[in-house]
């Protein structure tokens, strides 16, 4: 990972770096996760997914791509332009992982970003890239008072 945590475009571009050779490089989950998925009986092999799902470890997104929480720059160290390419980037690389991230239209990548980072040390499954399955990532629970978003954006408060 980088030498350096210290701000500023070098920066960026080695997490974006860092993240593409992930991509190139994605861990397998029987190799990281204490369920493999190979000692499952033949009967259960399709089924894969959803066993590791509700059996599998959890993992953080700092433990999936090796970049420590306080190594994602914080959004007043970064020009617009850098924070947009490094959330599309980090983006690109959970959804590959099989995460769906659910965020409100509209919601600017400012918001978006900064909503990655606090989730960055929560553990979820991983059921890796190529597979059918997916991991949903929801921000709002649907509940108006504990909405993480500006009231504006998220439909929860829109039936009041
Ligand atoms: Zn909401």
């Amino acid at each position: 990972m980088c030498p350096s945590p210290k701000p500023g475009p070098n920066h960026v571009r080695h997490l974006i770096e860092h993240l593409r050779e992930l991509s190139n490089n994605p861990p397998h989950p029987d190799e990281i996760d204490s369920f493999k998925s190979y000692d499952l009986p033949p009967e259960l092999q399709e089924f894969a997914d959803a066993e590791r799902y509700l059996h599998g470890d959890g993992f953080t997104f700092a433990k999936l791509t090796g970049i420590h929480q306080n190594q994602l720059p914080e959004l007043k160290h970064m020009t617009d332009a850098e924070c947009t390419v490094l959330f599309d980037e980090i983006h690109r690389l959970l959804t590959y992982f099989a995460y769906e991230f659910v965020f409100p239209d509209n919601l600017p990548v400012e918001l978006k970003y900064e909503a990655l980072k606090k989730e960055w040390l929560e553990p979820h499954p991983y059921i890796g890239p190529g597979t059918n399955g997916i991991i949903g990532v929801e921000f709002c629970s649907y509940e108006p008072k504990e909405c993480p978003w500006p009231a504006k954006y998220c439909t929860c408060h829109f039936d009041d």
